[in-house]
């Protein structure tokens, strides 16, 4: 899941960047109003972190223009504790969740997957298909009740995968979310992943949409 974080405060930033990292989440990181809404733009995001107070475009500006152009993506606001008034005009406008800084990384993470399993209308954390049973938040997966050693991005995939199950991914939509700006990514790199997954899982379970892409069927 990767996800765009943007917040102008160097130190905060940089911390909330690698915690959400070690959570298991793709980041990409820009520290105010006009790059994010270059960077939403371009790319393919799981969800938004935004804080309010932004150089060059606020943050409630963003999310008033994104809502008004019919962008849905999930959007999780960082508010400090005295700022209840925009706390309020942010839900108002569209935002989905917020936390109060000083916030414990862990909840951010957590409120992050809560948001992006709604969006996708599921209720339960735990990913599960016929055997397979992927937790998000554990960060693990087993397979008829056995553990199943995967890659951080063979793990990623295969959520991307479930999430989506009964859709067709195409590669593009994949290497956004699994990749981030700056990244090397090889040409035939998704294909490995999957070759792996396929190995690993068995070789019936990601269909190949010749030409287009990835899926899974419906659980
Ligand atoms: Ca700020």
């Amino acid at each position: 899941m990767r996800v765009l974080l943007v917040e102008d405060d160097v130190l905060l930033g940089d911390g909330l960047a690698a915690g959400l990292r070690d959570a298991g989440l793709g980041v990409d990181w820009v520290r105010d109003g006009v790059a994010a809404e270059a960077a939403l733009a371009a790319e393919q995001f799981a969800a938004l972190i935004l804080d309010l107070g932004l150089p060059r475009r606020d943050g409630l500006s963003v999310l008033s223009r994104l809502r008004q152009a019919g962008n849905s993506i999930p959007v999780l606001i960082l508010t400090a504790r005295d700022q209840v008034a925009d706390k309020i005009g942010a839900l108002d406008l569209g935002a989905d969740d917020y936390v109060v800084k000083p916030f414990d990384l862990d909840e951010v993470a957590a409120r992050l997957r809560a948001l992006v399993r709604r969006a996708h209308g599921r209720a339960q954390a735990v990913l599960e298909h016929g055997d397979l049973r992927l937790d998000p938040a554990g960060r693990s997966l087993t397979q008829a009740g056995v553990p199943v050693a995967v890659t951080p991005r063979e793990f990623n995939l295969l959520q991307l995968l479930l999430e989506n199950s009964g859709r067709v991914l195409t590669r593009r939509v994949l290497e956004e979310q699994l990749y981030s700006w700056g990244e090397a990514v090889e040409s035939n790199a998704l294909e490995v992943h999957i070759h792996h997954l396929r190995r690993k899982l068995g070789g019936d379970l990601i269909r190949t949409v010749r030409g287009v892409g990835y899926m899974m069927e419906r659980g």
